[in-house]
């Protein structure tokens, strides 16, 4: 007989992750699958930052950025060993597009989203500091500011949250694959395929987080749905052989003036983004050789004294609702679709790292009232999440 549980999770990505470990701690029996490894997909090749999102003040996204920042404060607190402050240096040049003032005006609106706290301070640093930051050029310069942000380990994050989704009774099939879901009269029937067998459960509410897969696993279900119109855009990073930089340097690239980050990673320096049209197999995505050339293009303007080689790169795909404006201005906040057609199968569309476990206190709001009454186990932003080695359950 197939096992029963009232929440059925589909993704080990944060987004699972964070869903299952609150439904876990509103006290439903759950169930979390994932295909590959946990946070295998786009949650090991982000930018790995745990931050507000200065630039979303751009595209007026306040409510993002400051639920983002309130996040942030929770995640420092909660996981001290996986996210920490660090210093972040935006250098301004006699061509950057954005001026000294207006840099001046967006860091203050970012801390004052951020409540004034310590952390979210900022300052003009003093010409002779200028010599420390890591051999950034100096022709040109006319002002550098620094403020704070968090950088984590992503796909460390995934694994501790899912370790506490688990600890909190959450059942985890991994390596395991959604094949088949089908809407019944009392709930769902879920096909999944677990080391080359077959099984199945059943389930009161089905979460689907599969990431950039989020569509395709609609497309096997009973009856049929549509999902929204999305499109997936590559982003890529670069690991160069260079000693990590002080800090994270958030610059203009040249071409296109688009944001990239030059940051410390695992003692070397990681470079990143880009944002490129992607429509095939998510498994398959991988650098392009002109994305390679345009990060290097970016490192290299700023340190041209460095040589560089590239160790390491990954490709990771935002999932961006379809529209008709620029990648860049899409909303980056989640999307919690439901379909009316199958009641009880809530779909989740993009998002932030940083924002996982508020999204998936709104995805419990909306699964709650399709779910029999539970007595709580515990509260999400009262669980310590530590570094998990080894098997998770
Ligand atoms: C280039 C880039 C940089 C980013 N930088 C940042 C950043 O610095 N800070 C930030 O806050 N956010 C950032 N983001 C956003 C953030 O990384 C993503 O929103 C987040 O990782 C998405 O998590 P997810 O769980 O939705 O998807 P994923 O991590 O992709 O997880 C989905 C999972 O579902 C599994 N799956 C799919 N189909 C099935 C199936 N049928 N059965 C079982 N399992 C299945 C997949 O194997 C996968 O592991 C970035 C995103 C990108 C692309």
């Amino acid at each position: 007989m197939s096992q029963v549980f009232d929440v059925a999770i589909i993704g080990g990505g944060i987004q699972g992750a964070g869903t299952a470990q609150a439904a876990a701690a509103a006290g439903y029996s759950v169930i979390l699958f994932e295909q590959t490894g946990i946070g295998t997909g786009t949650s090991s090749r982000s930018s790995k930052l745990i931050h507000g999102g200065l630039r979303y003040l751009e595209s007026g996204q306040f409510g993002l950025v400051r639920k983002a920042l309130l996040e942030r404060a929770v995640l420092l607190r909660l996981a001290p060993e996986l996210v920490r402050l660090a210093p972040f240096y935006i250098p301004v040049f006699t061509t950057t597009r954005r001026r000294p003032w207006q840099i001046r005006l967006g860091l203050s609106l970012y801390a004052l989203l951020g409540n004034l706290t310590p952390a979210a301070r900022f300052r003009k640093l003093p010409k002779a500091d200028w010599a420390h930051l890591d051999g950034l050029v100096a022709d040109g310069l006319q002002a550098v500011f620094m403020y704070q942000d968090a950088q984590t380990d992503d796909q460390a994050l995934t694994r501790a949250v899912t370790a506490s989704a688990v600890a909190l009774g959450a059942e985890l099939r991994c390596p395991a694959q959604v094949t088949d879901i089908s809407a019944g009269e009392s709930g769902f029937t879920l096909g999944y395929n677990q080391q080359g067998k077959p099984a199945t459960c059943q389930a009161g509410v089905v979460v689907n987080a599969a990431g950039p897969w989020v569509n395709q696993l609609l497309g096997r279900v009973t009856p049929p749905v549509r999902g929204l119109d999305v499109d997936l855009v590559q982003g890529s990073h670069l690991v160069l052989d260079k000693p990590a930089p002080a800090g994270i340097y958030y610059v203009e690239a040249p071409r296109d003036r688009r944001a990239v980050f030059i940051m410390p990673w695992l003692g070397k320096t990681l470079i990143g983004t880009t944002e490129t049209a992607y429509d095939g197999d998510p498994a398959a995505v991988r650098v392009l050789a002109q994305e390679e050339a345009y990060l290097l293009e970016v490192y290299r303007h700023y340190f041209p004294t460095d040589n560089v080689t590239v160790v390491d790169r990954f490709a990771g795909l935002r999932v961006l609702p379809r529209a008709g404006h620029s990648f860049f201005h899409r909303p980056r906040d989640t999307i919690i679709h439901q379909e009316n057609a199958v009641p009880g199968l809530v779909t989740l569309y993009g998002g932030k790292l940083t924002g996982y476990r508020a999204t998936a206190q709104e995805v419990l709001a909306v699964i709650r009232p399709l779910l029999p009454k539970k007595q709580p186990l515990a509260d999400t932003a009262d669980l310590p999440l530590t570094p998990v080695t080894g098997p998770l359950g």
